[in-house]
């Protein structure tokens, strides 16, 4: 698989935001993380911030119709080269997404699904850590501080059990259907996920070739 932009399927804690940064980094993708930019828009009580509070507190999806006009707000001008982390996550935001590439004269993206089984998801979730300054994550005791910018360590607020349980619900609802719509369009790439970071990093370097024409960031 040779592809120009990316996106990370997966259930929450599978690994989309450490594997998706580290190979936006590796090969000079543009990374964006919806999650992360809706966390950022909750702590500045943006009006986006305020209108996705409630979902996230209840551990649910943002509605397609505040999701899809943001990312496509984003992309307008920016579709190359990208590596997606946590959009699409329903198949009218992957409908969404094909349409923007195609739009930009751009080949839409591939996707990655990491799959990993139940129990390691809620080993993993009851034992990550993120960092709130630049949202980089790492496994408790491992580290207080963060090893990318130096900032402080913490449990992330959805981490907890019953939103964990609510959040892998919505997974298999919404954004599970999309191992098959990329499949259908031979864009997918399925792994299985279980390892080190390091070990999942290199099973999905195995799988690709990136070219240096990803040089150039956007
Ligand atoms: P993440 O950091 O990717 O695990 O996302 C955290 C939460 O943000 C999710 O559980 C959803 O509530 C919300 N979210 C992030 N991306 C999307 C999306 N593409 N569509 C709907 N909700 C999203």
């Amino acid at each position: 698989m040779t592809p120009t932009s990316l996106v990370f399927l997966g259930a929450p804690a599978s690994g989309k935001g450490t594997q998706g940064r580290r190979l936006a980094e590796l090969g000079g993708f543009f990374y964006l993380s919806t999650g992360g930019l809706l966390r950022a828009a909750l702590r500045d009580s943006s009006s986006m911030g305020e209108q996705a509070r409630p979902f996230l507190d209840r551990g649910e999806y943002v509605p397609d119709s505040i999701m899809v006009p943001m990312v496509m707000e984003l992309l307008k001008s920016k579709v190359q080269n990208m590596i997606l982390d946590g959009f699409p996550r329903t198949v009218a935001q992957a409908e969404a997404l094909d349409i923007a590439f195609q739009d930009g004269g751009k080949e839409p993206p591939s996707a990655i699904f990491l799959d990993v089984p139940m129990d390691e998801l809620r080993r993993r979730v009851q034992g990550r850590l993120e960092c709130s300054a630049c949202h980089w994550v790492a496994s408790r005791g491992q580290t207080e501080l963060c090893s990318k910018c130096g900032g402080p360590m913490l449990p992330r607020e959805d981490d907890d059990v019953n939103r964990f349980e609510s959040r892998f619900r919505e997974f298999e609802r919404l954004t599970f259907p999309l191992v098959t719509f990329y499949e259908e369009r031979e864009r997918l790439l399925k792994l299985e996920a279980l390892g080190s970071p390091d070990d999942i990093h290199h099973r999905i370097l195995s799988k690709l070739s990136l070219s240096k024409s990803h040089g150039s960031k956007i």
